[in-house]
């Protein structure tokens, strides 16, 4: 197949811009002019682009597949304002799933519930009969009911987990519903993979590469794979979408065994639909539920210890490391960056020098002093533009309470000391769609409500740059250059069509959509 008379952007430094493509099999065979083209292979079918713009498919560095499928399914809360209408919805979500055996919802922000504090009492009217578990809009705490509570078989005896917190009533000390990180991430979502069906877990993934592949995104990289969605992704065999997973390491489990079963799957797991790349730990919260750990504390005096501690960190990146995984670390404050940069550095110095591509996740805050620290341990920043939307800063930058906001998002500090920047949406906290993710990038501009100023115009990018990073680079970061993220002869023939050209005005990148998708050739979506 021949594709001619478009204004191709290749994110190939040689040849940015071309204005046709000859696919081979699943590869791309040529890249050049409409005329090369034809001269390339005269036999083959021809379609005429029209002029249309077309980029390389998005790799979105930071994705949930199977919980985006799932968010999906759910009782949608991120806009719900104030208690009364959580409930609402939460009673429609019940009628509509009469079979549902639980009530299940998610997104709900902490400004639309009193005083900030979720309640399980608060629930226990939607659906009497039913357990309620509702994430939070940034996945990093739960809001359950009283019967949820039972079933997870928490009570006033079970003890925090290490990392987390089970909220409790001042008086009695009984859970009030509110679980917290690692009390979320390590108790109530494993109970919930537990008893989730295969089919179900079928459907949420397909619902995900649905959604992703009709935003754009040809590949992704999901960043706490487990062994739900392992198991899923295997069912599915070739799943459309390319996609790349760090296995989630958890902090209550032994690391060292986590790391060597992650070693095992990325042995096995190499197929161009799924490969096993590397581990993921979460070293801290966020910075909304002050959870995120600073160097300095937040607005009300309070601050986040790590959820690893370098000690406990620094041996289990080590080895993986040492078993060639790619480390993937989550860290949003300033005082976690550090202690991520500290691992990664003690595993460098421990094992000696080898090709490795570990990353740091998120890097909402950064103090200044470690920014030249990532260059030079080669360390990518994987950053997520939406969640610098103006639409949520206002309590992101209230919990800071000073002039860090400032700060925030820092996306050209990183490349301009010689960091590898990749970007991503990490949905589904966020919406997983690329452009306008692009869009935030290139404008600082909300995409959630484009009537609010821009935030820190001086840190937006060029579209050229921004599209870069949520191509070539994020492909670059999880070892799929030789493959994905730009328009080259011998790469996969992954790319987009657009309905017109956001490269004259970064404004336009929210209006823009994806006419057609094509991955290894074929198009699934156009
Ligand atoms: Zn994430």
């Amino acid at each position: 197949m021949r594709y001619v008379n478009g204004r191709l952007f290749t994110c190939d430094d040689g040849q940015p811009w071309a204005q046709a493509l000859v696919v081979e099999g699943d590869r791309i065979g040529y890249v050049g002019s409409t005329a090369g083209a034809r001269e390339y292979a005269p036999a083959a079918a021809e379609v005429d682009l029209g002029g249309a713009t077309v980029l390389p498919g998005f790799v979105d560095g930071h994705a949930h597949l199977l919980m985006t499928g799932e968010a999906q399914l759910r009782a949608h809360l991120t806009d719900a304002g104030d208690l009364g209408e959580i409930q609402r919805r939460l009673r429609a979500w019940a009628k509509e799933n009469p079979d549902a055996p639980r009530v299940l919802g998610r997104g709900w922000l902490y400004d639309a519930v009193p005083d900030g504090t979720p309640s399980r009492h608060m629930l226990d009217d939607v659906a009497p009969d039913r357990p309620v578990y509702l994430d939070a809009n940034d996945y990093h705490s739960a809001w359950v009911n009283t019967a949820a509570l039972a079933e997870l078989g928490i009570t006033s005896a079970t003890p925090d987990p290490v990392g987390g917190r089970i909220a409790r009533d001042p008086l009695t000390g009984e859970p009030t519903g509110h679980l917290i990180e690692t009390a979320a991430l390590e108790i109530v979502w494993p109970f919930l993979d537990s008893v989730r069906s295969d089919t179900d877990a079928d459907r949420a993934l397909a619902a995900a590469v649905d959604a992703f592949l009709t935003a754009g995104v040809t590949g992704a990289v999901d960043m706490a794979l487990d062994e739900a969605g392992l198991a899923a992704m295997v069912r599915a065999g070739d799943l459309g979408l390319r996609v790349a997973a760090h296995w989630l390491i958890q902090r209550g489990g032994d690391a060292l065994a986590q790391v060597r079963r992650a070693a095992e799957l990325a042995a096995e797991h190499r197929s161009p639909w799924l490969r096993v790349t590397g581990v993921k730990f979460i070293v801290d919260g966020v910075i909304d539920g002050c959870t995120a750990s600073m160097t300095a504390p937040y607005a009300d005096g309070s601050n986040a210890d790590p959820i690893w501690d370098l000690d406990a960190l620094a041996p289990a990146v080590a080895a993986a490391d040492a078993a060639g995984l790619q480390v993937a670390l989550h860290a949003i404050g300033d005082q976690a960056v550090r202690i991520a940069l500290d691992a990664l550095e003690y595993a460098a110095g421990v094992n000696g020098p080898k090709p490795r591509r570990h990353r740091i996740e998120h890097l909402e805050y950064v103090d200044e002093a470690d920014v030249p620290r990532l260059a030079e341990l080669g360390v990518t920043a994987s950053m997520q533009p939406v969640h610098a939307d103006p639409a949520i800063r206002p309590n992101w930058a209230a919990m800071l309470g000073d002039a860090r906001a400032e700060r925030g998002f820092a996306w050209p500090e990183m490349t301009r000391a010689g960091a590898r920047l990749a970007f991503g949406t990490d949905a589904p906290t966020a919406p997983h769609a690329a452009l306008p993710n692009m869009f935030i990038a290139g404008t600082r501009r909300s995409a959630l409500s484009p009537d609010l100023p821009a935030l820190q115009p001086h840190l937006a990018l060029p579209v050229a740059q921004a599209i870069i990073h949520g191509t070539a680079d994020s492909a670059w970061a999880c070892r799929a250059e030789a493959h994905q993220g730009r328009l080259r002869a011998g790469l996969l023939a992954d790319f987009v069509v657009l309905d017109r050209d956001p490269f004259a005005d970064p404004n336009t990148l929210l209006r823009t959509t994806v006419t057609s998708t094509v991955v290894g050739g074929r198009t699934p979506r156009g």
